[in-house]
């Protein structure tokens, strides 16, 4: 059996869907199970309509978005591609999807009654049961016989919304149906259930570990993941001009690469498979004959150096109030808090007196993990940062890429370098 991805890029719209018929129509006679995320932007404006949602009644006083009119425009969007994907406007289709939506809509006249995190996940999840959905009805329509799964059947987790964390025995367990059905099953990224039947989210872009923990628990031939990119580039074409396509990276680097912040895989999404030793192909679904990158256990290092480039970073600096030395104690609070917060750590350097961190820009998290930090600490932070990691770097193209900013923090190992910095202009 074979694991596809196919992310929001290439199901944004009705020629995107077609397409993905397109690519499968390739595959015949083969077990194939797809990995959906939801179309386009959804999940983003899924997220909008959560904090109006929930953020509504206690903001009063500031202007907010209204939840009904965000899902308004989710609807608008869906129906849009759906009208263009199926001209009998009696295909059962229009009530699925229009019964999904006023699921919702009821569900957010009710006051939250559970956590922000627990609240977020009910919601968002809506995106990829819908792009399921009618994407599976496509297919179906387009001669490709497909069945629909609802992912939460088997994949587990515990109750960490919004980075849940998979019970590998019980998924296991549970997919044992998936890895021995038969042709092409469309299920969803980014999603799970609990015990309680509550939905759960991997964390945001988590479709692509959804495509990892279907192909560790069923024994995949292999995992494509279908971009919109010819295959892991050496860098972000959002930031650089010139980048080259890497046609072959180990699982090692693949995982240094996602874990500094490159976007290209989802950071979780190796492990699963280096364990099993299945190959990862990261294809380009406009041109889906080109051989794009593989990742497998090969060693070899990389031909070139590899950017990895974060915006809208913060550089904090902690230390302690009475100018003491900081030490393990310090640290071991340090970190503790972070862990609690959930606040990932970027980067990080530590002095005689201070440590410093460098961290997401997060609204959400940023001004209560300062302010509980500033209890025990000295804490001076700058934002507007930028977190530029290279992995086999060398001096020529730090001092390109440092050109016009200036160099706050530096972190360098043998292979990777980390530069924290901010832009002159
Ligand atoms: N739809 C989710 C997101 O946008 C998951 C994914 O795309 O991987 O974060
Ligand atoms: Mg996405």
């Amino acid at each position: 059996m074979k694991v596809f991805k196919f992310g929001g890029a290439s199901v944004k719209d009705a020629e995107a869907v077609k397409n993905v018929a397109t690519i499968l129509k390739q595959y015949p006679d083969q077990n194939i199970v797809v990995v959906l995320s939801a179309m386009g932007k959804t999940t983003n404006a899924l997220e909008r309509l959560t904090n109006a949602y929930f953020f509504s009644e206690e903001n009063k006083t500031t202007e907010t978005e209204n939840a009904t009119t965000i899902l308004e425009e989710i609807k608008k969007y869906h129906f849009d591609i759906i009208e263009q994907l199926f001209t009998d406007k009696g295909h059962p289709i229009y009530n699925e999807i229009n019964n999904a939506f006023v699921e919702l809509d009821w569900a957010i006249e009710e006051s939250p009654t559970h956590s922000y995190d627990h609240e977020y996940d009910q919601i968002v999840s809506i995106g990829e049961i819908v792009s399921t959905k009618i994407v599976n009805a496509y297919l179906n329509q387009a001669g490709i016989k497909s069945k629909w799964q609802d992912v939460r059947d088997f994949i587990q987790t515990d109750n960490t919304y919004r980075q849940g964390n998979v019970d590998w025995e019980l998924t296991q367990r549970l997919s044992q149906a998936l890895a021995t059905s038969e042709g092409i099953t469309v299920t969803q990224g980014f999603i799970g259930g609990t015990s309680e039947n509550y939905t759960t989210t991997l964390g945001r872009e988590g479709s692509d570990y959804t495509a990892a923990i279907i192909a560790f628990t069923s024994n995949a031939e292999s995992v494509t993941i279908w971009k919109d990119v010819p295959g892991v580039l050496n860098a972000d074409p959002k930031w650089f001009a010139e980048t080259k396509k890497i046609e072959h990276l180990s699982y090692h680097d693949a995982i240094e690469l996602a874990y500094y912040g490159a976007t290209v895989i989802h950071p979780k999404t190796i492990k699963p498979l280096q364990n099993k030793k299945i190959p990862l192909y990261v294809k380009s679904f406009l041109n889906p004959k080109e051989a794009g990158t593989i990742i497998n256990e090969d060693q070899s290092s990389l031909p070139l150096p590899c950017f990895i480039f974060k915006v809208d970073q913060v550089l904090i600096s902690i230390s302690p109030k009475d100018f003491s030395f900081i030490v393990e104690e310090n640290f071991s609070a340090i970190y503790k808090l972070f862990a609690e917060k959930q606040v990932k750590i970027n980067m990080m350097q530590n002095s005689a007196i201070s440590f410093s961190v460098c961290i997401d820009n997060d609204a959400h998290k940023l001004p209560d993990l300062i302010k509980t930090l500033q209890k025990e600490y000295r804490v001076l932070y700058n934002e507007n940062l930028e977190l530029i990691t290279i992995r086999y770097y060398d001096q020529a193209t730090i001092d390109r890429v440092t050109m016009d900013k200036k160099v706050l923090l530096e972190v360098k190992s043998r292979y990777t370098v980390q530069l924290v910095a901010q832009n002159n202009d």
